[in-house]
């Protein structure tokens, strides 16, 4: 019986950016990603047989073949030509659900990941996110994690220099956002605000935290629905009095974040976060896999 621990760590966007409609239909996008420390946690247990048996602390998350946790497995042996036996994958969940920060696809990237240790480390870091490419779009991204630039449908995807070391408070208001929706909203919008990536990636090159922070934007923001819209901004705005370098929503939402170069900042903005949504979390930047 062999078996490993991987973290799979949320995801961010420092921008995102929508650069128009594909000829396949996909939207072409332009992104900054980090990942940062709140991290769910996969066991893969490896024993005689076959199939795939998954389990989880939340009992709404699919087990089977919807699970993104289990595509990736697939996807592996299919990449590998081999059977891994029977898999046993139990996943601690802590990052949010349906939040804007890939949780699905973290999942993914730690099982691809882990089985690849599994094996004894047969693909690189790079060959894995390729296989993550059938998985989802975001996959490839985590696999790899850090600071990264993502294009395509977000597959496609450029390290960065690391984001200078910083707290991130992250707080999930408590509605839902329509992914669709929200890209049929930005199809049928004409001017439009977008983020100075250019900008960020020089900031990045040059170690400037609060060069980032100040730059980070996500042009989902404003195509929000009033009521939602109105309800990031009151976040943004706790952020940024409590000592924010900058504050932003991730991905298509509703999580909103703020970096700080202070713990103690971090700290009371975290405590105060907490009093708004109960999904509020004090965490950390992290560097890439290796
Ligand atoms: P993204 O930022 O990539 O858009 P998200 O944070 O908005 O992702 P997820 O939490 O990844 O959303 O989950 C979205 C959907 O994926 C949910 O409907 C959920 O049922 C499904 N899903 C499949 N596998 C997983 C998994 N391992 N963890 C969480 N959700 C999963």
């Amino acid at each position: 019986m062999a078996s490993v621990t991987v973290e799979a760590p949320a995801k961010l966007n420092l921008t995102l950016d929508v650069l128009g409609k594909r000829e396949d239909g996909y939207h072409e996008m332009k992104m900054v990603m980090q990942s940062v420390s709140l991290a769910d946690t996969l066991t893969l247990e490896q024993t005689p047989g076959e199939g795939i048996a998954l389990f989880s602390n939340l009992s709404f998350l699919p087990t089977d073949g919807r699970n993104l946790a289990v595509v990736a497995a697939r996807e592996f042996e299919k990449a590998a030509g081999c059977k891994m036996g029977h898999l046993e994958i139990r996943i601690q969940k802590r990052i949010p659900v349906c939040a804007g920060t890939a949780g699905g696809s973290s999942d993914a990237a730690a099982v691809l990941r882990g089985l690849n240790e599994l094996i004894g480390r047969r693909f690189s870091l790079v060959q894995l996110a390729g296989i993550g490419r059938g998985v989802g779009s975001d996959v490839p991204y985590c696999v790899l994690g850090g600071t990264a630039l993502a294009e395509g449908r977000g597959e496609l995807i450029t390290p960065l220099p690391q984001l200078p070391a910083c707290w991130v408070v992250m707080a999930k208001p408590g509605f839902s956002i329509s992914t669709p929706e929200l890209f049929a909203q930005f199809d049928g919008k004409k001017t439009r605000c977008r983020p100075n990536t250019e900008g960020v990636l020089t900031a990045l090159e040059g170690g400037d935290l609060g060069g980032v922070a100040r730059r980070m934007f996500n042009v989902f923001e404003e195509v929000l629905p009033f009521r939602k819209r109105e309800r990031v901004e009151e976040l943004k705005c706790l952020l940024l009095d409590h000592g924010a370098l900058g504050a932003c929503m991730t991905g298509t939402g509703p999580t909103v974040f703020g970096l700080f170069s202070e713990e103690a900042a971090a700290w009371e903005a975290y405590q105060e976060l907490k009093n708004h949504c109960r999904d509020t979390f004090l965490t950390q930047a992290l560097g890439s896999q290796n």
